[in-house]
């Protein structure tokens, strides 16, 4: 694969960068399911071993397929390179154990994924790296949480299921100020959306889980940097094993190839089914970030192309009420996933957020009235239609 000759623009870069062809000239990359590639020579397999040589060595940490996905992907994100991961939580293991030693000390924001916060206060100090967890939106408190061995800012934008936005720009000053790398998960907004890396970032982790598969078939992830950084994760990546599966790459490979218009559909409808919601009695409150009432709107603006399928409402009547509503829903599927042709309602303060305290929860707007919802990619007027029935019985 030669990203040095690649055609800049992004559609044409998630289609044509692909693994080199095979002695059959296929059209479409086919699956290399191998754990391992033979050597010319018993010198070429001691050369390979001492990095002298170019070319694969064993699947834990190189397969076409997953370069190619991980290739493209770093393109797409405007970073060097990047680790293909099993998960989307594999990923951001890797980005916070390749890098930290014990001593050092992360800030990470309050609204990120349950299992990134898990990591964050449970795993990381059981190995002597400190953590500290401030609001997303409070630049003063990461300021001041800021101590003199924080290596690390993590944080997701927009947040899950707040639609919070990270000033991307300002946190990275911060970071750099303080001597710290700021790692972006751009799980919700994908590299179509929104690239950290050029609005400061020095790493984007990804559960490829959600839009970059966008069908609900497989898990995955990346990590996303300089080559520096990368350099500096890869003997972890090797040793400790987190790969992707070379059918998973495959599949997320293929998927890339469409996002684009994935995307801008995802939002088309997500816009569509926010407006109808923001006039329908039966809502207190809708929050999408393409809206001009999002409380963020135009920074969001500023760092997104466009505003996402998420759309999270307030229901206007309690949690039995609100679980009435969803319920009632015939199209829409009751599921904790997100990114998926299929919409999705979720009741965060019952299900992944469940585990939260509830004023932590509510300081992260969920209430036992929220939902989330994923909008797919289904006629729009179903959703409406299917909405307005559930919210009216
Ligand atoms: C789902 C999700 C993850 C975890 O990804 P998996 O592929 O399920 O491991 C991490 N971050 C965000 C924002 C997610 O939505």
């Amino acid at each position: 694969m030669n990203r040095s000759d690649k055609p800049s623009g992004f559609e044409t870069r998630a289609i044509r960068i692909q693994a080199e062809r095979g002695p059959a000239g296929e059209h479409s990359v086919p699956i290399f399911t191998t754990s391992s590639y033979r050597f010319p020579s018993g010198q070429a397999a001691a050369d390979a071993f001492a990095g002298d040589r170019d070319g694969p060595i064993y699947g834990r940490f190189d397969n076409p397929n997953t370069d190619e996905f991980v290739e493209k992907l770093a393109s797409l994100e405007g970073a060097d390179t990047g680790l293909a991961t099993g998960s989307g939580m594999g990923a951001v293991f890797l980005s916070l154990l390749g890098l930290l030693h014990a001593g050092d000390h992360v800030v990470g924001s309050t609204a990120v994924f349950g299992s990134t916060l898990s990591l964050l206060k449970e795993f990381l100090p059981r190995w002597g790296i400190e953590t500290s967890v401030v609001p997303l939106t409070d630049l003063d408190a990461w300021r001041t949480a800021v101590r003199p061995r924080t290596r690390m800012f993590v944080m997701e934008t927009p947040s899950n299921p707040g639609l919070e936005i990270a000033n991307l720009a300002a946190l990275a000053d911060i970071a750099h100020g303080a001597g710290a790398l700021l790692t972006v998960d751009n799980c919700f907004a994908t590299p179509y959306l929104q690239r950290p890396l050029e609005l400061g970032a020095d790493i984007v982790t990804h559960s490829a889980t959600k839009y970059i598969d966008g069908q609900g078939r497989v898990l995955g992830g990346a990590m996303l940097a300089s080559r520096d950084i990368i350099d500096t994760v890869l003997p972890f990546y090797r040793n400790a094993g987190p790969s992707m599966s070379p059918f998973n790459g495959w599949v997320l490979s293929k998927s890339l190839e469409t996002l684009s218009v994935r995307m801008e559909r995802h939002c088309d409808n997500a816009v569509a089914v926010a407006d109808f919601l923001a006039g329908h009695k039966r809502v207190r409150r809708v929050l999408h970030p393409e809206r001009k009432d999002h409380p963020q709107h135009e920074l969001a603006m500023q760092q997104m192309s466009r505003g996402g399928g998420m759309v999270t409402i307030e229901v206007d009547g309690d949690r039995d009420k609100t679980m009435g509503v969803m319920n009632s829903l015939r199209l829409f599927t009751t599921s904790a996933n997100l990114g998926d042709t299929r919409s999705i309602v979720t009741h965060p303060a019952s299900t992944t957020h469940s585990g939260v305290p509830e004023e932590v929860r509510a300081s992260l707007g969920i209430s036992d009235s929220t939902l989330r919802l994923s909008i797919g990619l289904e006629t729009a007027q179903d959703l409406m239609d299917d909405l307005n029935h559930a919210l009216n019985e």
